[in-house]
């Protein structure tokens, strides 16, 4: 089958009784140029291990596989991955793997490395997936996602962005984000609600030592859950390894040049690793 027909992956479902799942976001890639954007994104993987997660009929396994590299997929829908292996010819370099990418085992399933993770995420899981991998140990260089476009925003919102929340805050601390390309909903079938666009994430080094990366994901997951709130009001509250007094608190804003009245989706990424090192420095 030509997987980036729509009449043949339609007649497909057709023939074999399958009806596209809403809830685990069953909107399979019908486009050729998307699926070579997306390919060309992930760089030269020839002969390298690439993760997917939800490779569905296969479109993008495919298209991977072709590109030489080997890859790990891993699919929830039982079906789906029971009849994966076999509708590709029984490639070598693929191995399926059904399971929630949720609740799957990942520090196992990471343990060979991959060069990249490719893949056409679940809308109403992907944020959740992928800020589950990124922080591993064993996490890819590389993420290139098929993601809803708003999304994709909120991975790449800069300060001072209305998109800016604690996803974006906590990747931007790992990863360079570039958005590839967008991909209008004609480009899937069946057709979702809204625009999807390719987005990349290419590691990069971080500055902060393990007892300052912890408080960073402490202070940007307190301050987004009120961001509304002004910085210095929102500290004040915290308790565990962030409390402290007022006067320490006055302290440590001062230390970074940080006015108490900021919101947090104002402070860059370089800003809240200030307040971390602060903090660390000050329970350590
Ligand atoms: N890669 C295919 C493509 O591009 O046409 C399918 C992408 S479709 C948007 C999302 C895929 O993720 C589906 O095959 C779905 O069954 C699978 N999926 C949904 N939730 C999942 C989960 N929690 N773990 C693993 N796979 C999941």
């Amino acid at each position: 089958m030509n997987l980036t027909s729509p009449s043949q992956v339609k007649d497909w479902c057709i023939a074999n009784g399958f009806h596209p799942n809403k809830v685990l976001g069953q909107n399979f890639l019908v486009d050729r140029n998307s699926l070579d954007a997306i390919v060309a994104a992930a760089g030269d993987v020839a002969g390298q291990r690439v993760l997917e997660i939800g490779p569905g009929l296969g479109v993008l396994t495919e298209a991977l596989l072709a590109a030489g590299a080997e890859v790990l997929a891993v699919e929830k829908d039982t079906r789906l991955a029971g009849r994966l292996s076999e509708a590709l010819g029984n490639p070598s370099g693929l191995l399926v793997v059904a399971a929630d990418a949720l609740r799957v085992d990942w520090d196992e399933l990471l343990q060979p490395g991959f060069c990249a993770c490719v893949s056409n995420l679940p809308y109403s899981v992907g944020t959740r997936i992928l800020l589950d991998l990124a922080f591993r140990a064993g996490a890819p260089e590389r993420f290139v996602l098929l993601v809803q476009s708003e999304v994709a925003e909120r991975f790449a919102a800069p300060e001072g962005s209305p998109h800016r929340g604690q996803a974006g805050v906590w990747l931007q601390l790992d990863y360079d984000i570039s958005a590839i390309c967008q991909v209008p909903p004609t480009c899937f079938w069946p057709r979702p609600e809204v625009d999807s666009t390719v987005v990349r994430l290419d590691r990069h080094p971080c500055g902060l030592a393990a007892e300052e990366r912890k408080r960073y994901f402490e202070l940007t997951k307190l301050s987004f859950m009120h961001r509304r709130k002004q910085l210095g009001a929102l500290l004040r509250k915290a308790a565990g390894a962030l409390a402290c007094s007022d006067a320490e608190l006055s302290e440590r804003l001062k230390k970074c040049g940080l006015d108490p009245k900021i919101r947090p989706e104002e402070l860059s990424v370089s800003q809240w690793e200030s307040l971390a090192t602060v903090y660390a420095a000050a329970t350590t």
